[in-house]
């Protein structure tokens, strides 16, 4: 094959990452805190807009579970929990002994139904359980439907983990995704739409909150000169390193938001004129996605019978990755012998959806190299 691959989300450096980098080395800042790990910190609390509290770890999983601990989530409680996600919104409860409540999807923004969750906390109150968190997801940058979830959230007194790993720079009605949630996520992994290399953080209310956060981050160490602890601890603190690419990264990132944007504008302009696709869009104005991920459902009715592990197969033929939406969590083997409460919106979203090639460094020979695949699946010549 001699086409380069067509990426559905690789990293993108801005320019001055290696500097923050180099800086590090310079001063022999190579460990798990240091400058770069404030300064990043506070670069996204600068973004964030809101008032909130950073802490930088090591994962969007890591701040997940950290996340599940702050809230005191125990072995045998019940934790809500998206099932159209990616695992790492639900393998955290996992870890904690406790046990998902997966919930589906609403066929709008394809993120947690409301009326399922209401659903699902009667029901789990019913049976003498009252679920100790609610894990929502904005997937593909799409915020969920956040006073909705909220509303049912507050009635009930269940806190939010807002898992905003995919939806920094998003934002719903003008305030940015990962400001939520009692405790918000996000995720500098490779594919993210910024990255670190990999790494994530956690975004608190409170500076108390943060500082818990961080102690947990750093095996819990109590105050004092020998090593005392009093509570379980974790590894979770992001290195001084990665946070140096993180400084360069957010240096960018609105730029890499209009990019992606793009992108996503380049596929909802082919398919206006291709009937039986669905491209996944804000529903309203009260709806700003940062487009991580461009994404479309296939009616192989509509399509001569042709499904999208078709136009997934005739895309990996030229070399050019796209993949299937998330295969929801009460599917997944693991999970499958976890409540669930919802019908069949995320299934069928599994069953027709594909993720599309959306980094902000694809230029016009690769868009090019697309649309022909595009036109030659879909007739459109
Ligand atoms: C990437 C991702 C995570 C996990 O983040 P990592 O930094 O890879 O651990 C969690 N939730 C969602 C929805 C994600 O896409």
């Amino acid at each position: 094959m001699s086409n380069p691959k067509i990426w559905l989300s690789s990293p993108h450096m801005g320019g001055s990452e290696q500097k923050y980098v180099n800086e590090a080395f310079e001063t022999n800042w190579v460990a798990p805190l240091g400058p770069n790990v404030i300064g990043f910190e506070q670069d996204i609390e600068k973004y964030l807009k809101a008032d909130c509290h950073v802490a930088a770890l090591s994962s969007g999983t890591a701040a997940i579970h950290l996340g599940l601990v702050l809230l005191g989530v125990k072995s045998g409680d019940e934790v809500i929990c998206q099932s159209f996600t990616f695992s790492a919104s639900a393998n955290p409860i996992l870890y904690q002994g406790a046990i998902p409540i997966f919930i589906d999807s609403e066929p709008e923004t394809w993120n947690m139904c409301p009326k399922a969750l209401e659903e699902a906390i009667i029901s789990r109150i019913s049976k003498g359980k009252k679920p100790k968190a609610i894990i929502a997801v904005h997937l593909y940058g799409m915020p969920f439907k956040v006073d909705e979830i909220r509303a049912v959230a507050n009635k009930y007194e269940i806190p939010i983990i807002e898992d905003s790993a995919e939806a920094l720079g998003s934002t719903y009605k003008d305030r940015k995704c990962g400001t939520f949630g009692d405790i918000g996520v996000l995720s500098f992994n490779g594919n993210k739409i910024i990255t670190t290399s990999g790494g994530g953080a956690l975004v608190a209310k409170s500076k108390e909150l943060k500082e818990k956060a961080v102690f947990f981050a750093t095996q819990s160490r109590d105050n004092a000169p020998h090593y005392q602890h009093s509570e379980i601890g974790y590894n979770y603190r992001l290195s001084n390193i990665c946070a140096g690419i993180g400084r360069g990264q957010m240096e960018v990132l609105d730029k890499h938001i209009t990019l992606r944007r793009e992108m996503h504008d380049f596929y909802a302009n082919y398919f206006t004129n291709i009937d039986g696709i669905t491209v996944l869009r804000e529903p309203n104005s009260d709806y700003f996605s940062n487009h991580w991920l461009s994404a479309i459902l296939v009616d192989p009715n509509k399509n001569e019978g042709r499904t999208r592990e078709d136009l997934r197969l005739a895309f990996e033929k030229e070399n050019i990755e796209s993949r299937p939406l998330w295969k929801p969590m009460h599917l997944q083997p693991v999970f499958k012998k976890y409540p669930y409460y919802g019908s069949k919106v995320a299934e069928e979203l599994f069953e027709n959806g594909l993720c599309l090639p959306s980094g902000s460094n694809l230029d016009k020979v690769d868009r090019d190299r697309i649309l022909e695949k595009l036109n030659v699946f879909f007739n459109n010549l």
